[in-house]
C-alpha cells in the first residue's frame, strides 16, 4: 500500500463464490465529473488505508473508482438478489437496486466488503432509478460513522461522491455515492428470498447461503449439534444488542423492514432514522410510517418479529419448530440483560441491585411525561451531586414536574449511596456512555443546505465533531443545544 496509485489491496471476493444464484455481476454506471463530498479518515485507517491515500490523481483516482467511473483490478461489481417483509407484509423479491458490491477486501480488522450506494441501475432496481441524493448519502455517512463512534453496532461510510448528474425525487436533486464498509452486506433477506424461491425439500442454495455464513461469520456454530438452530440464536442475540443499543442512545431506524436487517447484527440502510430530541417512546421517525409500525419504543419487538421471519426462511435447514423457536427465546432475556447494562451505565451505577428496573423506568416515566430532551437529559445527570440537599438544578429545570424529579433523585441518591459511589468518578464514567453531540435531524440538515451550494465545511465539522461524541467541544457547543424550533417541522421519508 506505499504507491496509492496502485493500492496493493487484497481482493478476497468470496460472496462471489456462492454463485450466479445469489446475484447479477454488472459494472457501476457512470457519474461525470464527480467531486468529493466527504471522506472518513477513520474508516479509511479501519480498512487499513495509508493517510495519503485519497489524494491520487492517476487513472486509478479512488475519486473515479468510489464514483462508479473506473474499477481496480481485483473488484468484481456485483448487485445481489435478495427479498423481505416491508412493514409487515410479504414484498417478494428486492434486492440490491442501487447497492453495487465492489468486492472483499483484507484489512487488518478481518475481510471487509466495499459497496457503492446509488451507483446506478442494477436488475433490482423496480421502479427506481438506481440513484441515491445528496441529502440522503450525507445522512447516510455521517450517522454510520457517528454510530461507530456511539459503539453501537453498524456498518461503516468510507467517502461520499457527488456530482451534477440530475436526479428526480419530490423536486429535482443531484446524484451522489457514498461507498460502505461491513464484514458482510447479507440481511435477512437474503435468506428470505432462498427459502421462498426453494423448494423445501432441496435447499441447497437456502443451505449454501447458510453454511456460508456460519464458515466466514459465525463459525463457533460449526461445532454446534444443530448449526442451522445455532446460527439462528446467534443472530437473535446480536440482534438483541443492537437493540439496547439503540434503545439506551435515542435511535429511531425508521424502516425495520426485514430487508434492512443484518445478518450481523449490524445497524444498515440508514434512511428515515432519526435521535430522539424530546422523550417519546411513540415517536415515529420516518414521515413515510404513518401506522407508526416503527415508532421508537416498538424497536425492540419488531426486531422480534423480524427474526421471526428469518426463523421462518430457515425452517427448511432446523427442521424443528420448537428448535427454532428456543433459538430465538433468548433475544428476550438478552435484549433485556443488554438494556439494563447500559441504562445502569448511563445511571453511572457499578452494581446491580434489585429496584434498578423500577429506578430506570421511572425516569424515563418523568421523562417522556415531561418530553425532556433526551441527550440532554442524561448528559446532565452526569453531574448529578449526591450530596443531601443539593438542587441539582441544571437536570432539575429539564423536568416540569420538578417535585416528581426530586422525589425519583431521592431514590437514586440513595441508590449511589449504597454502593458508595463517588460523584466526580460517576461523572466521568457517565460521560463516557451518555453522548453530548449525537446526529440530529436539524443538525444533518443545516449541513446538507450548505453541501447543496457546494460548501461541505459543515458536512465535514459534524463528521470530526461527531466522531468524538462523549468529549466537550466548546466551540460546537451549539451543537449540543435543545433542538430549534423549526426542527420540529423537518419531516424525513423514505425518498432517498
Ligand atoms: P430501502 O427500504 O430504502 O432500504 O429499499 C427497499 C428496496 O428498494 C431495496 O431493494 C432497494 O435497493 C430499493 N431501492 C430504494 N431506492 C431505490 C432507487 N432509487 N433505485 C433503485 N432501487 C431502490
Ligand atoms: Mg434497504
Amino acid at each position: 500500500m506505499n504507491d496509492p496509485s496502485k493500492p496493493s489491496l487484497i481482493w478476497l471476493n468470496r460472496f462471489h463464490g456462492l454463485g450466479p444464484a445469489f446475484f447479477t455481476e454488472l459494472q457501476p454506471h457512470k457519474m461525470s465529473q464527480p467531486h468529493w463530498v466527504a471522506r472518513s479518515e477513520a474508516c479509511a485507517a479501519s480498512l487499513g488505508l495509508p493517510h495519503n491515500w485519497w489524494h491520487d490523481q492517476g487513472a486509478l483516482d479512488p475519486l473515479q473508482v468510489f464514483s462508479g467511473n473506473a474499477q481496480w483490478p481485483g473488484m468484481q461489481p456485483l448487485a445481489s438478489v435478495y427479498s423481505g417483509h416491508q412493514f409487515g407484509h410479504w414484498a417478494g423479491q428486492l434486492g440490491d437496486g442501487r447497492a453495487l458490491w465492489l468486492g472483499e477486501i483484507d484489512t487488518p480488522h478481518g475481510p471487509t466488503e466495499l459497496q457503492l450506494k446509488g451507483a446506478g441501475l442494477t436488475p433490482y432496481s423496480r421502479m427506481g432509478d438506481g440513484r441515491a441524493v445528496l441529502r440522503s448519502s450525507i445522512r447516510e455517512f455521517l450517522c454510520s460513522e457517528a454510530m461507530h463512534a456511539l459503539g453501537i453496532p453498524t456498518t461503516r461510510a468510507l467517502c461520499i461522491t457527488g456530482s451534477a448528474l440530475p436526479v428526480m425525487r419530490e423536486t429535482l436533486e443531484t446524484a451522489s455515492v457514498v461507498t460502505r464498509a461491513a464484514p458482510s452486506f447479507i440481511r435477512f433477506g437474503h435468506f428470505e428470498h432462498f427459502a421462498h424461491r426453494t423448494a423445501a425439500d432441496s435447499p441447497t442454495d437456502l443451505q449454501r447461503l447458510a453454511d456460508f455464513v456460519i464458515a466466514h461469520h459465525y463459525p463457533d456454530c460449526q461445532a454446534a449439534a444443530h448449526p442451522y438452530a445455532a446460527l439462528l440464536q446467534s443472530v437473535a442475540l446480536r440482534t438483541a444488542n443492537m437493540l439496547a443499543a439503540w434503545q439506551a442512545v435515542g435511535f429511531c431506524h425508521g424502516v425495520m423492514n426485514t430487508d434492512n436487517m443484518s445478518i450481523l447484527g449490524l445497524t444498515i440502510d440508514y434512511g428515515p432514522f432519526g435521535f430522539l430530541d424530546a422523550f417519546d417512546p411513540g415517536h415515529i421517525c420516518n414521515h413515510t410510517d404513518q401506522q407508526g409500525r416503527y415508532a421508537f419504543a416498538r424497536q425492540p419487538n419488531v426486531a422480534f418479529w423480524n427474526l421471526h421471519a428469518l426463523a421462518r426462511a430457515l425452517m427448511p435447514l432446523i427442521g424443528d419448530s420448537d428448535a427454532a423457536l428456543a433459538a430465538l427465546e433468548p433475544y428476550k432475556t438478552a435484549f433485556l440483560d443488554s438494556f439494563m447494562t447500559r441504562m445502569r451505565a448511563k445511571l453511572g451505577l457499578s452494581t446491580a441491585q434489585d429496584g434498578d428496573q423500577a429506578l430506570i423506568d421511572n425516569l424515563l416515566k418523568l421523562m417522556a411525561q415531561d418530553r425532556c430532551d433526551f441527550t440532554i437529559t442524561w448528559r446532565r445527570l452526569s453531574g448529578f451531586d449526591s450530596t443531601p440537599g443539593a438542587l441539582n438544578a441544571s437536570v432539575r429545570d429539564m423536568f416540569m414536574n420538578r417535585e416528581a424529579f426530586d422525589a425519583w433523585g431521592l431514590t437514586y441518591r440513595q441508590r449511589l449511596q449504597d454502593e458508595a459511589s463517588v460523584d466526580s468518578d460517576r461523572a466521568m464514567a457517565m460521560n463516557r456512555i451518555n453522548p453530548k453531540y449525537v446526529l440530529r435531524n436539524h443538525l444533518a440538515d443545516v449541513a446538507i443546505q450548505r453541501a447543496k451550494t457546494g460548501d461541505f465545511s459543515e458536512v465535514q465539522k459534524l463528521h470530526e465533531l461527531l466522531q468524538h461524541p462523549f468529549d466537550e467541544h466548546p466551540a460546537s457547543a451549539a451543537c449540543a443545544d435543545f433542538p430549534p424550533d423549526w426542527a420540529q417541522q423537518l419531516e424525513v421519508s423514505c425518498s432517498s
